[in-house]
């Protein structure tokens, strides 16, 4: 007989919901809540499926947040099983999305049906932020949902996202924030011209170097207690047509900034235009922030968190920063804590994907605890 988790996950896997379709994962999840008694509010923006739902009125609201959506399985051929037929070999559940993260899905689902089941009068306030667009550019998923909730003045008080943060040992890690992420789209411009005649053309190659040499060797912080130091790399860099007789007429270079909480984007800009204006370049820049950096410091989530683990696994949980950005950013601008808490990342993405049946069993039950030590 397969367990209630396991059987959820497989719905779920089953459907190829490769970002930002959503395949049917969230009518599956919306039905299930509307049993026990969850109001639902499907909030599409575009092609990207969304939904609210809530259930109780008073006090804090606790959010479970997650996607349906998942990566491409890449060539299947590399596979050991089917990506979307999922399939149990020693306890595991392997498919695409069974780390991330159909599993904490399900063990959502299953610790809120249980968890309602025993206090069907809870005094807080429960509900769910799903979304089908989190491994793209998730410009029409959570962030869009979270405008909406904050402009007609929701209050989201705690915020569970169940991304896979575990490292060796289920729980070992929480994450209870993420650096910003910051792209810097420039381009230096010259003068054309023959190479023969330098001084009728302006190398914009040359110009430029002074400047990177700076950018590469700026020290922008020392980190803190929450984050490692912010870390500026250059991405992509080109300049010239491939002839060898023609002065370029511009450089174009692409940096990324991943940084922490003493920075703000707005800092890195002005930083940059002051470094551009001292190097007298003239240029174009054009900057795309991905994600504001942000910290939960210890409250009601982190301590229920901690707990619950150190209950049911035995083990001290790290806290940490550490890691791409998720949509946990995006619920931050509510002012809620928000932490990430799921099964062990060590395959996610990858050819055979797979998460274990009893992490799977053991996340549910902290969930479950979790709601407890919140809602009651
Ligand atoms: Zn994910």
């Amino acid at each position: 007989m397969e367990c209630p988790i396991t059987k959820l996950t497989k719905a779920l896997i089953a459907r190829p919901s490769i970002s930002p379709d959503d395949h049917g994962c969230q009518s599956i999840l919306i039905e299930r809540l509307e049993k026990i008694g969850f109001t639902i509010e499907r909030m599409p923006f575009g092609h990207t499926k969304n939904f609210w739902a809530h259930r109780g009125k008073n006090g804090k609201t606790l959010v479970f947040a997650g996607h349906t959506d998942v990566v491409p399985s890449g060539d299947y051929m590399q596979w050991s099983t089917f990506p979307f037929i999922p399939k149990i070999i020693n306890q595991y559940i392997y498919g695409r999305g069974a780390a991330d993260m159909k599993g904490a899905i399900a063990a959502m689902i299953i610790a809120v049906e249980n968890f309602v089941k025993k206090h069907p009068a809870h005094y807080n306030r429960l509900a769910f932020l799903i979304t089908s667009d989190e491994e793209t550019k998730g410009t029409y998923g959570t962030r869009k949902v979270v405008e909406s909730l904050i402009n007609r003045r929701e209050t989201l008080n705690y915020c569970l996202v169940g991304e896979p943060s575990s490292q060796l040992k289920l729980g070992d890690i929480i994450k209870t924030g993420r650096r910003g992420s910051i792209t810097a789209n420039l381009i230096i411009l010259g003068t054309q011209g023959h190479v023969a005649y330098p001084a009728l053309a302006d190398n914009p190659v040359h110009r430029a170097t002074n400047f990177l040499h700076d950018l590469i060797k700026k020290k922008w912080d020392q980190g803190n207690d929450f984050f490692p130091e912010t870390s500026m790399q250059i991405t992509n860099i080109h300049a010239g047509i491939g002839v060898n007789n023609i002065i370029p007429g511009k450089i174009f270079v692409q940096f990324n900034f991943r940084f922490s909480n003493d920075l703000t984007d707005i800092l890195i800009r002005d930083t940059i235009k002051n470094m551009l204006s001292y190097h007298q370049l003239k240029y174009e820049i054009k900057w795309e922030l991905s994600g504001q950096p942000f910290l939960t410091c210890h409250g009601n989530l982190v301590n229920s968190a901690v707990q619950s683990i150190q209950e049911l696994t035995n083990q001290k949980t790290k806290l940490c920063t550490s890691g791409g950005t998720s949509d946990g950013r995006f619920i931050a601008q509510t002012g809620a804590e928000v932490i990430e808490l799921g099964p062990i990342n060590a395959t996610i993405h990858k050819v055979d994907e797979c998460v274990s049946i009893n992490d799977l069993k053991q996340l549910s039950l902290i969930y479950q605890r979790i709601m407890e030590l919140l809602l009651l």
